[in-house]
């Protein structure tokens, strides 16, 4: 990797290393899990040639995670939803949350930890359930149809959010949340509100119909709440998880270039020795100019208040 690009990554990581180490905890479950799977990204991005950007690193995460066991899922609940800052009434969405599969853990930390386009989320996604190498810009949904990618990624997190419902508002009405139960007239609305379509914002017949149809509002409160109530408690128990210090050194380094082979061989030539003696004086200086970069990492915590993930437009 070119020094120009190696520090782009750093810049990278240094804007977005806490939102991608969250979502690495949440893909992977526990910490040692998220870093293994941070550092190979990384190793894997800089020697790429890949744009060092966001979601470049985070197509670089989901190839080097290990294939998803579905045996841990009966385990207890990862640290970052056991913590003890959850409150009680959370603990059960969390490990709810925590248990499901990777694809659908993977959608709702891209809706709801962050603020990605649809689209962008959706080559992801694409690689996520290919579950194999390719990068997000070579995704067919990231050329081809990425209405079709933006809906495929809507239909995850309905999926997950209808399995987490029951725990996350154990009043809430199932037949609200059933669209393909509701009545012929309401079915194109209510498949609309459960996929967070901007239909229900932009499509006139189905404004229309919500101007209209008390059932088709309360079923949309319904998800709105349901949305909401997931999104807090998700980004509630991760909030204040930074990226380790000593996860940083790490990164950094597997950002570094590799140092040219250095063969045993070499030790017979002179100047190779003369170069050695100059080395601690060289490794002083890296660790100096570390220790002054790390600093950089410790910044305060971006306010980071719930944002309703649906939003809820007055209507006449
Ligand atoms: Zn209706």
């Amino acid at each position: 990797m070119s020094s120009t690009n190696a520090t782009e990554l750093e810049r990278t990581l240094l804007r977005s290393g806490d939102d991608i180490y969250r979502l690495a905890l949440l893909l992977c479950g526990d910490e040692a899990g998220a870093a293994q799977a941070l550092i190979k990204a990384i190793r894997r991005l800089a020697t790429s040639g890949a744009a060092p950007d966001q979601p470049a690193l985070i197509a670089a995460l989901l190839q080097a995670l290990p294939p998803e066991r579905r045996r841990w899922r009966l385990r207890r609940p990862p640290a970052w939803a056991r913590s003890r800052a959850v409150p009680a009434g959370r603990a059960a969405l969390l490990a709810a949350l925590a248990a499901l599969p990777r694809a659908q853990r993977f959608a709702l930390g891209l809706t709801m930890l962050r603020s990605f386009e649809s689209a962008e989320d959706a080559a992801l996604l694409g690689d996520e359930n290919r579950g194999g190498p390719g990068a997000a810009g070579e995704s067919g949904l990231a050329n081809g149809s990425e209405r079709a990618g933006a809906d495929q990624t809507r239909a995850v997190v309905r999926d997950a959010l209808l399995a987490l419902a029951p725990i996350a508002i154990p009043t809430i009405s199932p037949a609200a949340l059933d669209s393909a139960g509701a009545p012929e007239d309401c079915r194109l609305t209510r498949a609309a509100i459960a996929l967070n379509d901007p239909a229900i914002h932009n499509d006139a017949t189905i404004r229309g119909h919500l101007a209209l149809c008390s059932a088709c509002r309360a079923a949309e409160h319904a998800w709105q709440s349901l949305s909401i109530a997931v999104e807090e408690a998700l980004r509630g128990a991760l909030r204040d998880t930074r990226l380790p210090p000593a996860l940083v050194d790490q990164l950094q380094a597997a950002i570094q270039p590799a140092p040219a082979a250095a063969g045993w061989a070499l030790l017979s030539s002179p100047r190779a020795r003369i170069a050695l003696v100059a080395l601690p004086y060289r490794l002083f200086g890296v660790a100096a100019r570390r220790g002054a970069a790390s600093t950089h990492w410790q910044r305060p915590s971006p306010g980071a208040g719930p944002r309703a993930a649906r939003s809820c437009p007055a209507r006449a």
